[in-house]
C-alpha cells in the first residue's frame, strides 16, 4: 500500500501547483488572496506553492494592489521569460518557425518557402531541423521546453505522430518519430495545423473565455477547429472539423482530395485563384506566390466595385474585363464562405465563428460585413442571431503560436 499513497501525495502536490499555475498563466497577474476562490485552496497552501514556484523562477511579483483597510497585495504571475518555446507552421507555401517566451511575445523567427509540389516529408524535415536551430541559437540560455508543430491534414495520436496529408502527398508519414530523431532531446508536439491555430486564439485571441466556437482556418487549404463545452472536439480519428471537405457543389469543382465540390474548392486561396484565372482567361497574377495573387485579386474586385458605384458605371463595366471577373469571383467567394459558415453555425449552434488563416484573415479584413451576411442568409435564424462571426486577432502565425501551446500545455499540466 504504501507506493499508491506516496503517488497520491505527490500527484496532490502536483495538482495544486498546476492549479495555481493554470491560473495565473491565464487570468493572472493575481494576489495569494484572488487565488483562494480561483482554486479553491487553503491560503497555506497558496502560500507554500507560490513560495515554491517563486523560488524556481516560474513566478514573478507584479506590483501592488491596495486592499480595503489591510496592507497592498502583492500581484504575482508567470514570469514569460522563465522558459522558451518553439512553434512551427508548416503550411502549403513555408515553413515557419518561432521562437517564443512562455505569453507566446515573439524572441526569433525563421521562414524557408516551400515550391509548389515540394512537400516531401525529406524537404520539410530539413526545413524545420534547420528553422528550429536557427532560433534556438537566440534563446539566450534559457531553457526551452520543446518544440510544437502545427500539421496539414490528419495528424494520428501516439508516438508517432502519424500524419496524413493529401495536399502534401503524405499517406501515414510518422513526423513525430521522424522529427524526435533529429531534435533529441526536445520533446516534439504534432497537431492540425487549424487546431493549433484554434486553441491560439482561444487562449489569446479572439475565442477567449468562449465555450462553444469554431475557429475557421483558410489558407491555401480550409480547415477547422470546432470547440465544444470548452474543449478541442477531435472525433473518434482526431480528424473532425475537416470543413473544407464539406460538400459545397454536388459534382462541383475537382477537390485535392479526390471528391468534388468540397468547401476548400471554392474558398480556399487556390481554389479562389484558379477560378479566377479561368474566368479571366489569364495564366498568372503577380508570378509573386499565392498571398500577393490573392491581395492583388482581392484589391482589383475592390477598385472594380467602387468604379461601378461611382458616376464612371458604363466605361468601368465595359473597359476592365478582368477587373469584372475579379469582382465576380470575390463576390462568389464571399457566397460559399458564408454557405459553409452556415453549415458550422446550423451543426454545432457556436457563440462565437472566427475567421483566421492568411487568406480568411484578407476575406475577412476587406468583406466581413459581407460575409456575415451571406452566413444569415444560408442559416438558420436562431443560430445565426445567437452567434459572432468575427476575424482572428493573432495574425497569419496563429498557427505557430498554436503550436507553441501545445508545448506550455504539458508545462502547465505539470
Ligand atoms: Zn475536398
Amino acid at each position: 500500500m504504501e507506493a499508491p499513497r506516496h503517488r497520491t501525495t505527490r500527484d496532490l502536490k502536483l495538482g495544486n501547483r498546476m492549479r495555481l499555475l493554470r491560473a495565473l498563466y491565464f487570468d493572472g497577474p493575481l494576489t495569494r488572496r484572488d487565488l483562494a476562490p480561483a482554486t479553491d485552496l487553503s491560503t497555506a497552501t497558496i502560500s507554500n506553492v507560490t513560495a515554491g514556484l517563486l523560488a524556481d523562477g516560474v513566478l514573478r511579483e507584479a506590483g501592488k494592489v491596495e486592499s480595503d483597510g489591510g496592507r497592498p497585495q502583492i500581484l504575482l504571475e508567470v514570469d514569460p521569460g522563465h522558459a522558451r518555446v518553439v512553434g512551427v507552421d508548416v503550411g502549403e507555401t513555408q515553413v515557419r518557425v518561432e521562437l517564443l517566451d512562455l505569453k507566446l511575445a515573439e524572441r526569433a523567427r525563421a521562414r524557408y518557402a516551400l515550391a509548389p509540389g515540394r512537400h516531401d516529408p525529406a524537404t520539410v524535415i530539413e526545413h524545420i531541423v534547420a528553422g528550429v536551430k536557427e532560433v534556438l541559437a537566440e534563446a539566450d540560455g534559457a531553457p526551452v521546453l520543446g518544440v510544437g508543430v502545427g500539421m496539414p491534414g490528419i495528424v494520428e495520436y501516439g508516438p508517432e505522430g502519424v500524419i496524413h496529408a493529401k495536399a502534401f502527398g503524405w499517406d501515414a508519414v510518422p513526423l513525430g518519430r521522424m522529427l524526435m530523431e533529429r531534435l533529441d532531446p526536445l520533446p516534439v508536439h504534432i497537431e492540425n495545423g487549424a487546431m493549433t491555430m484554434g486553441q491560439a486564439e482561444l487562449w489569446f485571441g479572439a475565442g477567449r473565455g468562449a465555450d462553444n466556437a469554431v475557429i475557421a482556418l483558410i489558407g491555401s487549404g480550409v480547415g477547422s477547429c470546432v470547440v465544444a463545452g470548452g474543449a478541442l472536439y477531435r472525433g473518434a480519428g482526431s480528424s473532425a472539423g475537416e470543413w473544407g471537405h464539406t460538400t459545397m457543389a454536388v459534382a462541383g469543382r475537382p477537390c485535392r482530395c479526390g471528391c468534388r465540390g468540397c468547401l476548400e474548392a471554392y474558398v480556399g486561396a487556390e481554389g479562389i485563384l484558379d477560378r479566377y484565372l479561368a474566368a479571366a482567361g489569364v495564366v498568372e497574377l503577380t508570378g509573386e506566390g499565392e498571398e500577393a495573387d490573392l491581395e492583388r485579386l482581392l484589391d482589383s474586385a475592390a477598385h472594380y466595385s467602387a468604379s461601378l458605384n461611382s458616376a464612371s458605371h458604363d466605361s468601368a463595366a465595359s473597359g476592365d474585363p478582368r477587373g469584372a471577373a475579379a469582382a465576380a469571383v470575390v463576390d462568389e467567394t464571399v457566397e460559399y464562405l458564408g454557405a459553409g459558415l452556415a453549415d458550422l453555425l446550423n451543426l454545432f449552434n457556436p457563440e462565437l465563428i472566427v475567421i483566421g488563416g492568411w487568406a480568411g484573415l484578407m476575406l475577412a479584413h476587406r468583406r466581413l460585413a459581407d460575409i456575415q451576411a451571406a452566413a444569415g442568409s444560408y442559416s438558420l435564424g436562431q443560430p445565426f442571431a445567437t452567434a459572432r462571426i468575427v476575424p482572428g486577432l493573432l495574425g497569419p502565425d496563429a498557427v505557430a503560436k498554436g503550436a507553441a501551446t501545445l508545448v506550455i500545455e504539458r508545462f502547465l499540466s505539470g
